[in-house]
């Protein structure tokens, strides 16, 4: 199959878009009328472009209100589609896309539908063009492709066909059953769209949500599986009409619509086999901080209060490694490295993050099938080489190979200056990470964690914040859980947050253990943060908890959920430069105390207003 995309689905204009779509790697584009219409060159200057960059066109789309119209205005139509004509002709475009008539003066006849499009198809073959005919969600009369294929199939002519589109074909929840009836050589082009399941008029679901498969919850898939079964072999195009894709970067959409294709062909091969025993992803080997020496102290402090100790210097760079459990902190003041970079643009953040894997050649070359944008570190000789991506954040991933008989980072890179197996106040691992995306970045980091990790998502939660809407997803692999926020709102924390820090990814990091109370009694209750008293009146309400363990839940500061599967308890510190821990008790409970978020974010709020009120300026979002 060609991989195409339709120029609708890129922001910039049509040169912009044809380059991108050309670096990217389609093979084909298929020209969306307006982007032709607002652009300053001719038709044929489009076609020489796109000839130049060897990027061909696979259709002009789309040709809209024009079967089963009243005798009035039929004429019209068929003028109108000469007039068309030419200019596909003069763009070298094979095919004119026909889509289903949305006019109040459509006329339900599918036998005059039959026969205009077998006389516009007649005229198109005068010019060496053919037509594809697209059942639009929304059409008056034609909605569903099932109904599409009986008209075409009643037009019979030979280079009349059909256009299927899943977006279409799912928004209106139609049965795939109906595809093993079409010859493949009648499938005149094939649009992958997918969505988010929501419960929505069409045309805005249409216009606003489509997105990449892998972005959303269609069953793209399935489509696909059917579509190969069926022997098609023809162009398969993405089209998507997106409010994020409009505000996001040409190269980026480009770049994420063939990462999504890559994942397609990879969902079909992998349906014929047997699943991994081993999970790509072990969980996360280490967190790196970038700072100064004075934030650094600050770093100390705050991890010693949480029962780390500083159990490692790294043998040539100024790095010192906390520990505790199996919970690794980098805390990097290397000057002339990337950390350094990063803290100056970014602030105290987190700079990398290192999963760890058992298939690990697997990992790193899948890095490469994705297009993932290697960073090459500057190491001293008998150093681990530990290779590097960068992550949607512009933050470093690196992937750690784990097993049995290779030595841990920091038994190579680093030397022992305490106990290496510090069990400290308890904490065990790194339970998840949450970083906040730009919104206009949101589905692209999705489809880089879903396609290059095999996280699989879960559906998003709207957060309450004060001051405005969060959205949340968690993304799950192996032993690494991740959850990704975004806000539209400029004054909610997720916003605040990113400016603060100049767009730094991480925003929390949550630890294990396996006793939160004593844990909580060991820690020093002044870098916590606390709940309001209300918060537990609430608890007690909705959850029959033990009057004892509440009392000690109050006290203490720890915040309670639950779901089908156990308990999860929570506790959170205070934040430095936006940036927090969590300690979390999980017991079967397989969410991330999302119920919990609001009460956090309102703490988290006035913890900001006092900063700003003890220091006089912003500080601690
Ligand atoms: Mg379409
Ligand atoms: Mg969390």
């Amino acid at each position: 199959m060609k991989r195409a995309i339709a120029t609708q689905t890129l922001p910039g204009d049509l040169g912009e878009k044809i380059a991108a779509a050309a670096r990217a790697g389609f093979d084909g584009i298929e020209i969306f009328e307006n982007d032709l219409l607002y652009f300053d060159r001719r038709p044929a200057e489009v076609r020489a472009m796109c000839r130049d960059i060897g990027l061909e066109i696979v259709s002009w789309q789309p040709f809209r209100d024009f079967e089963a119209l009243p005798a009035a205005t039929r004429q019209k139509a068929f003028d109108r589609a000469e007039r068309k004509f030419d200019i596909i002709g003069e763009l070298g475009a094979p095919m004119m896309m026909v889509c289903s008539n949305v006019s109040p003066q459509a006329i339900d006849d599918a036998s005059r539908a039959a026969a205009d499009l077998a006389a516009l198809a007649e005229r198109a073959a005068g010019r060496g063009i053919v037509v594809g005919y697209e059942a639009l969600a929304w059409g008056r009369h034609v909605k569903d492709y099932a109904d599409a294929w009986a008209i075409v199939r009643a037009a019979d002519q030979p280079n009349l066909g059909i256009v299927l589109d899943t977006f279409h074909l799912f928004s209106r929840g139609n049965s795939l059953a109906t595809m093993d009836e079409i010859p493949p050589e009648r499938i005149m082009l094939v649009q992958l769209a997918d969505a988010p399941d929501l419960s929505m008029d069409s045309l805005q679901h249409s216009r606003h949500y489509r997105c990449f498969p892998g972005q959303g919850e269609f069953p793209i898939v399935e489509f696909m599986q059917r579509l190969t079964r069926l022997g098609y072999d023809g162009v398969v195009s993405l089209e998507i009409f997106s409010d994020e894709f409009r505000t996001g970067s040409t190269r980026q959409v480009a770049h994420d619509g063939v990462r999504s294709m890559i994942w397609l062909d990879e969902q079909i091969l992998e349906a014929k086999a047997p699943p991994a025993e081993v999970p790509l992803l072990s969980g996360y080997e280490f967190v790196e901080f970038a700072t100064e020496q004075t934030a650094a102290d600050w770093l100390e402090t705050l991890f010693e209060s949480l029962g780390f100790r500083k159990t490692h210097r790294h043998r040539s760079k100024n790095v010192a490694l906390y520990r505790q459990g199996d919970v690794n902190l980098v805390v990097n003041c290397e000057p002339d490295s990337f950390a350094h970079s990063y803290h100056e643009r970014h602030g105290t953040s987190v700079c990398a993050v290192a999963f760890s894997t058992e298939r690990f050649d697997e990992l790193r070359d899948r890095t490469r099938r994705y297009l993932c944008e290697p960073f090459e570190n500057r190491i001293a000789p008998n150093e681990l080489d530990i290779p590097a991506i960068r992550a949607p954040d512009d933050s470093l991933l690196y992937i750690v190979r784990r097993d049995a008989a290779t030595p841990r980072f920091f038994e190579v890179d680093f030397e022992a200056i305490g106990d290496p197996e510090h069990a400290g106040f308890g904490l065990q691992r790194i339970d998840h990470v949450g970083r906040v995306i730009a919104p206009s970045g949101f589905l692209s980091s999705l489809l880089f964690y879903r396609t290059v990790f095999e996280m699989e998502p879960t559906p998003s939660v709207d957060v309450v914040d004060p001051h405005g809407m969060v959205t949340s997803r968690a993304l799950v692999g192996g032993g690494v859980r991740l959850s990704v926020n975004t806000s539209h709102a400029r004054e909610s924390i997720s916003q605040r947050f990113l400016a603060r820090s100049s767009g730094a990814g991480v925003q929390h990091v949550a630890m294990s253990c396996a006793d939160i109370f004593a844990l909580a009694e060991a820690l020093d209750a002044t870098q916590l943060l606390h709940m309001p008293e209300n918060y537990y009146d609430d608890l007690s309400a909705r959850w029959s908890i033990d009057g004892a363990m509440l009392t000690r839940m109050r006290e203490l500061g720890i915040l309670y959920d639950e779901d089908a599967n156990g308990r999860y308890f929570q506790l959170y510190t205070l934040s430095i430069n936006g940036l927090f821990f969590e300690i979390v008790q999980r017991e079967g409970y397989v969410h991330y105390g999302e119920a919990n978020a609001p009460a956090r974010i309102a703490a988290q709020q006035r913890q900001y207003e006092q900063a700003n009120r003890a220091m006089g300026f912003g500080d601690t979002p």
